[in-house]
């Protein structure tokens, strides 16, 4: 008999910074389910030049959370699409408990439920080194550290060869901004997913070969 693969609905549970994006690429894409990154879908429609995009863009500039109502209508479109079905991993949504009621809602609804809630644990002093650091890829998405994990050329993305940019958000004072707002908002959701037994937590500091490891154990 052939082994089918349990399906996978995972949420990235963790502070910005945290390395949820680089790991949910990797295992979504092992595991041939999408990643749904409400962070990079926003992104898209504000260089896009969408009506969502210009809303979301005056809120993520600042650090400060887009309107729940906003992400939920999101994130019910996307996980209505057809390549959801089978799984998914969540990276940035939920951020706060009524987008947390909303996405069990959403999922009764269409016969699902979560299979784990992955929390990225990382210091303080260490999310700052990241963020501060890191540059991104406006085409592929892929990220770097200036100083832990350069591009072979400077500047230049190693996968596609776009201009790396840093994030807008990313300069220190909307970090610290962010971090407050993580702190606030959504480090509430910890206790919200141990209270359903869905939370198992991974070290987040070590090397990115390390964390995915402690991932692939965690949802085994
Ligand atoms: P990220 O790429 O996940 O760090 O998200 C960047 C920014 O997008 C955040 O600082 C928020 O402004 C916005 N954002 C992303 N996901 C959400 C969410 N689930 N709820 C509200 N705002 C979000």
């Amino acid at each position: 008999m052939t082994a089918v693969a349990a399906p996978m609905r995972l949420v990235f549970l963790g502070p910005p910074g945290a390395g949820k994006g680089t790991q949910a690429r990797e295992l979504a894409a092992a595991h041939h389910v999408p990643q749904i990154a409400t962070g990079d879908m926003l992104r898209e429609a504000a260089s896009a030049g969408t009506p969502l995009g210009a809303t979301a863009k005056s809120y993520m500039d600042r650090g400060a959370l887009v309107p729940d109502d906003v992400i939920i209508g999101l994130i019910a479109e996307r996980l209505a699409k057809p390549d959801a079905k089978s799984g998914f991993v969540l990276d940035g949504f939920p951020r706060t408990i009524p987008q947390a009621e909303a996405l069990a809602r959403l999922l009764g609804d269409l016969g699902q439920a979560l299979d784990r809630v992955i929390y990225f644990d990382v210091p303080e002093a260490e999310l700052l080194r990241r963020l501060t650091g890191r540059r991104s890829c406006p085409v592929c998405q892929s990220t770097y550290h200036v100083i832990s994990n350069p591009p072979r050329r400077e500047g230049i993305c190693d996968k596609c060869g776009a201009a790396l940019v840093q994030r807008s958000d990313d300069s220190e004072g909307t970090v610290r901004h962010r971090l407050e707002v993580y702190a606030k908002q959504t480090a509430p959701l910890l206790d919200y997913y141990r209270g359903r037994g869905l939370l198992a937590t991974v070290e987040g500091e070590g090397p990115i070969d390390a964390v995915q490891a402690a991932i692939r154990r965690a949802v085994a």
